[in-house]
């Protein structure tokens, strides 16, 4: 599997399952433009390196329309396509509902699913040009099965995943696929912040009693952007160890 100059945008980067997608993507040699909120030293040296390497860091806040509009528009003015987008970005601030403050629930929301179409309604009308695409959206399996203190998340998650269907099947004539990729609990800041004892309590509930890796969460998106998932589409796919089953 060869991504050689397919250009392959990526909101959150930078972090995590992100930044794993972006080095397997790289790895593949295509061409990666990648969103971040919060500048660093490290992001820095990525973008002094970036005409060498083909990644390209791009400063953007995913809930604000008119930044999102500028890096796209930036992308096509440099590129003239666009062949992969994935909604990776994501934040979550967990409480239970009756402690859930304004914040908590439009931040929330905001990111993880205003962010989603921010990204999507830009890069959806070249794609529609091309007549071709894929598109890969980060839900949960929280937002398949609900979660306790995440009515804000296993919303925006839910979704997504009504997002991904229904983009799935407005585009599908133009020969765009869309899917969403259902993580469980991967190690990334996301889930260092839980306490030792929801940890295990997590854990306990694995069937393969283990903790996913990035890498098993990129391995299934370079799959869904291969040409071996051209007939897939409006699918959410779980790298759960099977805590949704
Ligand atoms: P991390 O917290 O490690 O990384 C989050 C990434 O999102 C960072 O790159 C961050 O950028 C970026 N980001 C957050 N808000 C914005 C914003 N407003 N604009 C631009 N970028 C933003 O999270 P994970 O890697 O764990 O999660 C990635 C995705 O996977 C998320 O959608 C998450 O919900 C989902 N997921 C994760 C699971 C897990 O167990 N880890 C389980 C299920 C789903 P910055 O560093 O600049 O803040």
């Amino acid at each position: 599997m060869e991504f050689n100059q397919k250009i392959a945008v990526i909101s959150g980067g930078n972090r995590g399952i992100g930044k794993k997608i972006v080095q397997r993507l790289h790895e593949k040699k295509a061409i990666i433009y990648f969103c971040y909120l919060n500048h660093t030293e490290a992001i820095q040296q990525i973008i002094d390196k970036a005409d060498k390497t083909g990644i390209y860091p791009i400063q953007c806040d995913v809930t604000k329309s008119d930044e999102v509009k500028k890096m796209i528009q930036m992308i096509q003015n440099k590129h003239d396509k666009i062949d992969f987008l994935i909604n990776n970005a994501g934040i979550n601030k967990d409480k239970a509902l009756a402690f859930m403050s304004n914040d908590d629930w439009y931040s929330v929301i905001n990111t993880n699913l205003n962010g989603c179409f921010n990204f999507s309604r830009f890069v959806i009308t070249e794609m529609m040009k091309q007549k071709s695409g894929k598109i890969i959206n980060i839900t949960s399996t929280s937002g398949i099965t609900g979660s306790v203190s995440q009515c804000n998340y296993a919303s925006s998650k839910g979704g997504i995943i009504s997002f991904t269907k229904s983009l799935a099947k407005e585009v599908a004539a133009y020969g765009i696929t869309v899917n969403a990729v259902a993580p469980g609990y991967i190690k990334t800041d996301m889930t260092e912040k839980l306490s030792e004892k929801h940890k295990l309590r997590i854990l306990e509930s694995i069937p393969l009693k283990k903790y996913g890796n990035t890498d098993d969460v990129a391995s299934l998106v370079l799959f869904l952007l291969s040409d071996n998932a051209d007939y897939i589409t409006g699918e959410v796919i779980r790298v759960d160890g099977g805590l949704a089953i």
